[in-house]
């Protein structure tokens, strides 16, 4: 099987002596879209963070592509093509959304070309290039988060909770853009609680939960599945991705 395009392998992280992540593997290859589901607190946002490089790694190895990478600063591992949308989103309220698309400051890759077909892709981000991101709504603001994010043409985007504080009817759409991007080849790590309204679009699912991973067995389906039961169930035992 062709290298995977990011390997994390025996990561641990912590805050001071609480241990948030424990030893965990995983592994995403180019063309995937990656579910990481678990309830609040499993250390999904963490491990995001140490894979990102805004949280150091407290042993364990993190690669992405060629790279070894878990001692670059964020900004090496940004240049080097991880996009990441944080939960809450990360756009500013109160900066226009081009300011909002251009404050990035992509360097080479944001060209008008770029920029053009950026917008393309999110016609509503065009008709409002001049409003406040702060007068978009919840959905909006998500796209405005994809939009800035796929600026750079990342080889990877990380996209954390983007269904917070969205309707169900908003999040199908959240869900439909990132199925159509992995569909035209972008690799998406996505990270939910709600998984049972988002698992249709992964083309796999890891479960974590007490700073441990696990892989989904086979065929399971969060719609049939009460996620509680599925934190007190014994899903260690299945092995890390
Ligand atoms: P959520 O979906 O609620 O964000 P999560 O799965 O992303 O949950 P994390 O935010 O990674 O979980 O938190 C993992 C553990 O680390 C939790 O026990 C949390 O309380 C703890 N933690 C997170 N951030 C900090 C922090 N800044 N200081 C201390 N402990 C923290």
């Amino acid at each position: 099987m062709a290298r995977p395009l990011l390997r994390v392998d025996g990561v641990s992280a912590r805050y001071g002596a609480v241990r948030a992540i424990e030893e965990v593997s995983l592994e995403l290859h180019a063309g995937d879209l990656l579910l990481l589901a678990g309830p609040n607190g499993a250390g999904k946002s963490t491990l995001m963070k140490t894979i990102v490089g805004l949280h150091p790694t407290d042993g364990g190895e993190i690669s992405f592509g060629d790279d070894q990478i878990e001692r670059w600063p964020a900004h090496r591992r940004a240049r080097n093509g991880l996009a990441y949308i944080p939960e809450g989103r990360g756009v500013i309220a109160e900066l226009s959304v081009a300011e909002n698309l251009d404050i990035a400051q992509f360097g080479r890759a944001w060209t008008p070309k770029r920029r053009a077909e950026v917008l393309e892709r999110f016609p509503v981000l065009g008709r409002a290039l001049r409003r406040p991101a702060s007068t978009l709504s919840g959905g909006e603001q998500q796209m405005l988060a994809i939009a800035r994010a796929l600026a750079s043409g990342p080889r990877l985007l990380i996209v954390d909770e983007p269904s917070l504080g969205l309707a169900p009817l908003i999040v199908n759409d959240v869900m439909s853009l990132l199925k159509d991007l992995q569909e035209q080849g972008q690799s998406i790590l996505l990270v939910e609680q709600r998984a049972a309204q988002v698992q249709h679009v992964a083309t796999r699912t890891l479960l974590m939960r007490e700073g441990r991973i696990s892989e989904a067995p086979e065929g399971a389906s969060f719609a049939e599945m009460d996620f509680a039961s599925f934190a007190s169930s014994d899903t260690d035992s299945l092995g890390a991705g």
